[in-house]
């Protein structure tokens, strides 16, 4: 793969004059913003954001002030939500991200590392598996907990915060699940797809396998494709449109007419790229077509429990439960109501809502590990959200938040579990 396939740009992948137009400045998504919520400054807000992309939009060079304040942006897309005049601000900062890409020139070094991520390490198994491998004997050779003991990261500051971000390595990973068909229990009332994504299949193999089991409980035969590949979001999100566009493709081929009833992801960033292809491929003829009949399949796997007569068999979780919205889900896909409904079908288990759910935990698939000190900010506001229920397991949709959240309950949490909404219907059901 070629250094240009990160760099290949057109005009059509800049912010479109009419998604820009739509602001009119109102100012009514400011509190929805957690960037805004912290610094108060009006160039770290939605509308400061949407003023400055008009302004290159006009002609003003690429500074680098501008790319820090679109850099420092979570896309959590919470301001879309907030937004009473339609801004579809997740399309404007992906397409702003994509026009620095293009026309930044980043250092060779980070050239690299970047190529190395996006386009080699995140799409490859082999790739996935070694790393996996390597954080496995870091943690299991003593070798972590000594780094620990010295301190050594308090050093690196930043280096400190990542190390407890880390996802542990699961072994044997979902790549092993692959190629493979998993039986409904009794009648077969569904044909499902399952999307293992990237690094959840090394580091979130057990829910991938709960989430297997909750949906065989549920009348589905749960087919694992194995020509699949990562959905492109991390490269979505971080303006490698190029990139993210050979992945879609591979998805659609590998899942498109295939006649699955759904193509579900448990994994709410992952979900949202994916009901994206239409407009991702929208300009390839050989793709439009085929990319809009994969997304009508595509489903949160909450979104498709949800809509079922769920099996009724479970056995009571008696629990208290807090719920932290995952964006990708909640302004991404607009679903809200259904991991909810989903909690509260689990006999036994009591709900709690925490203050302000729907706001971001600051994981943002990779913004934790690029902007780790507004990352842990806004986390710090999160954990007190939580800490003022009583709840003993913080349940969310999706794997980022998951790890920012088990972060969060290290650092100032009061021991509660994190835990994906299927992993607790999984355990309902044992
Ligand atoms: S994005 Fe929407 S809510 Fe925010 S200033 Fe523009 S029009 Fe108003
Ligand atoms: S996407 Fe999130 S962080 Fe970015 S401007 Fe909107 S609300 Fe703020």
């Amino acid at each position: 793969m070629a250094v240009s396939e990160l760099t290949v740009y057109t005009e059509l992948d800049k912010p479109q004059q009419r998604d820009l137009d739509r602001c009119v400045h109102c100012g009514l998504c400011l509190n929805a913003c957690p960037t805004y919520r912290v610094l108060g400054l009006e160039m770290d807000s939605p509308r400061g954001r949407i003023y400055q992309m008009v302004q290159v939009a006009e002609g003003a060079p690429i500074t680098p002030s501008y790319v820090e304040h679109l850099e420092l942006c979570l896309a959590c897309r919470g301001c879309e939500t907030a937004c009473p005049s339609g801004v579809q601000y997740g399309r404007l900062i992906e397409a702003a991200r994509a026009e620095i890409e293009a026309r930044l020139k980043r250092p060779w070094a980070v050239r690299t590392l970047r190529r190395f991520v996006f386009s080699t390490l995140l799409p490859s198994p082999g790739w996935l598996k070694l790393a996996a491998r390597l954080f496995w004997l870091y943690e299991r050779s003593g070798l972590q907990r000594l780094v620990r003991s010295t301190g050594l990261l308090r050093l690196f500051g930043k280096l400190q915060h990542l190390e407890q971000l880390a996802p542990r390595a699961e072994f044997p990973t979902f790549f092993d699940a692959y190629g493979k068909v998993f039986p409904a229990e009794g009648t077969r009332r569904y044909k499902v797809a399952l999307l293992g994504g990237c690094i959840a299949n090394v580091s979130f193999a057990r829910l991938h396998e709960a989430t297997v089991r909750v949906l065989q409980k549920n009348g589905c035969e749960v087919h694992v494709p194995a020509h699949q590949t990562c959905c492109g979001a991390l490269q979505l999100h971080s303006g490698v449109r190029s990139v993210a566009r050979r992945l879609a493709r591979q998805n659609v081929d590998a899942l498109a007419g295939a006649g699955f009833d759904a193509i579900l992801t448990n994994s709410a960033g992952c979900g949202s790229t994916l009901k994206e292809y239409g407009e991702l491929l929208e300009h390839e003829e050989a793709y439009c077509d085929k990319a809009r009949q994969f997304v009508e399949k595509v489903r949160d796997v909450n979104e498709f429990l949800a809509s079922l007569e769920l099996n009724p068999n479970m056995r009571p979780l008696n629990l208290t439960v807090t719920y932290q919205d995952s964006c990708h889900l909640a302004h991404g896909q607009k679903i809200k109501a259904a991991p909810r409904k989903l909690l509260r079908s689990i006999p036994g288990l009591r709900f709690q809502e925490m203050p302000l759910a729907d706001l971001c935990c600051g994981s943002a698939g990779i913004y934790n590990v690029l902007q780790t000190e507004m990352s842990m900010e806004i986390l710090t506001r999160k954990m007190e959200c939580v800490n003022a229920t009583s709840a003993q397991v913080i349940a969310t949709a999706n794997t980022g938040c998951m790890l920012q959240l088990r972060a969060g309950v290290a650092l100032q949490g009061r021991g509660q579990r994190v835990a994906h909404v299927v992993e607790l219907l999984d355990e309902a059901y044992r």
